[in-house]
């Protein structure tokens, strides 16, 4: 799953640290459940290896079950890697970047552009017939945009995530 650039961001995103939290998530895979144990095998600094946990805990994607060693009266924490919740943040990403790209091209299919000839800036038919076909920022003459190759642009991403 490492593999993956997008599971790859989720994770860096989240805990800022991609190195150790792939190196310490790998060893949660492997079975390894108690921090001491994730450092130890990784030879990630205790307090790095906590934090990072924390921190995944946070967005849900692990958990930890608290047992009391009845003799020392100590608090061990055996962490889990919820994997689940990797794929359910990826399919709401994938979610909104589609329903992003909809838009955008629902935009760009209903709507003509005018463009700036001095600096690119970018007007549809209202905004530019407000200025008298003149650029609102400086003032350029605009010009008529065919934006054919933006719609087959956005249709073929489209079409590349489903
Ligand atoms: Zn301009």
């Amino acid at each position: 799953m490492f593999n993956d650039a997008a599971i790859q961001e989720i994770l860096t995103s989240i805990t800022n640290d991609d190195e150790n939290s792939f190196s310490i998530i790998k060893c949660m895979m492997q079975g390894k459940t108690t921090d001491e144990e994730i450092a130890e095998d990784t030879e990630i600094r205790l307090n790095i290896v906590r934090r990072v946990l924390y921190k995944l805990y946070d967005a849900g994607i692990a958990s930890y079950k608290r047992s009391k060693d009845p003799e020392t009266q100590w608090y061990t924490y055996n962490w889990k890697f919820e994997e689940k919740k990797v794929f359910e943040i990826l399919d709401e990403k994938y979610e909104k970047i589609s329903q992003e790209l909809n838009e955008s091209l629902i935009y760009e299919e209903e709507n003509m552009f005018f463009v700036c000839q001095l600096n690119g800036h970018r007007y549809n038919f209202e905004e530019a017939s407000e200025s008298n076909f003149t650029c609102g920022e400086c003032g350029a003459p605009l010009e008529y945009q065919d934006n054919s190759a933006i719609i087959s642009e956005l249709k073929e991403l489209k079409e590349r995530m489903n």
